[in-house]
């Protein structure tokens, strides 16, 4: 098989799962998952599935970062903010899609890590920010565009409150590991619309920094 032969049968994958947007399918194209993994399962990087990362979180499965991506309509003059960094894959997928992503994680290991990647890439759009997420990032709210990958348990507030009217927020939300849903929450000029998409299964939304050790 060919280099890109992985590749190319995972873009297929997600079009036939309805990944549509060509900008999506571009960036999850150019953006190279090997690098986000790792080195342990570069061989799995284009396998449709989610991989253990250091601090024991994952990485997110290609085709859920597809889905919460094109159903998030990230436009190129958009802010974004995401909570959960965790490899940076996501982050670098929305930074090909935005004018400037926001990122927030709790681990530093792990934030570290995913600077460096955004380096070799040479990607300038991303600011970073190790700390509790679930305070959002007041300084430069509000936000165009909010996703969060960890999943809630409950409605996180605060962040709700930094998306603009008119916004898009994602993420996961529910009380155990096996019993989570997406939902989309469009931000309108009295009130949150929710829309509940598709059965998921993050790591939990963890409050406060990591502590270092
Ligand atoms: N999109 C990432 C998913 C990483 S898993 C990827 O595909 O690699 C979710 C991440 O959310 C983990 O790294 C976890 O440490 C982080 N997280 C959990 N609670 C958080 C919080 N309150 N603030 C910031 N990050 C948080």
């Amino acid at each position: 098989m060919s280099e890109e032969a992985p590749k190319i049968k995972l873009i297929m994958e997600l079009r036939r799962r309805g990944i549509t947007d060509q900008r999506v399918l571009g960036a999850m194209e150019r953006v190279p998952r090997e690098l986000f993994v790792p080195h342990l399962f570069s061989d799995q990087a284009f396998d449709d599935t989610a991989l253990p990362i250091d601090c024991g979180q994952t990485i997110s499965q290609p085709f859920v970062v597809a889905y919460m991506t094109q159903m998030l309509a990230v436009g190129d003059r958009m802010k974004v903010l995401e909570i959960g960094t965790g490899s940076g894959y996501q982050t670098a997928i929305l930074a090909a899609l935005s004018r400037r992503t926001y990122t927030i994680e709790r681990y530093r290991p792990l934030m570290i890590d995913a600077e460096r990647r955004f380096k070799e890439l040479k990607i300038s759009n991303i600011t970073t920010r190790v700390g509790d997420g679930l305070k959002g990032w007041p300084e430069q709210a509000p936000f165009d565009r909010i996703i969060i990958t960890a999943a809630a348990e409950e409605w996180p507030v605060e962040i709700c409150n930094q998306l603009k009217i008119g916004g898009l927020m994602i993420m996961p939300i529910g009380k155990t590991s096996t019993d989570q849903k997406l939902v989309r929450i469009e931000r309108t000029e009295e009130d949150f619309d929710v829309t509940d998409l598709i059965p998921v299964r993050f790591v939990p939304l963890v409050e406060g920094v990591a502590r270092e050790n």
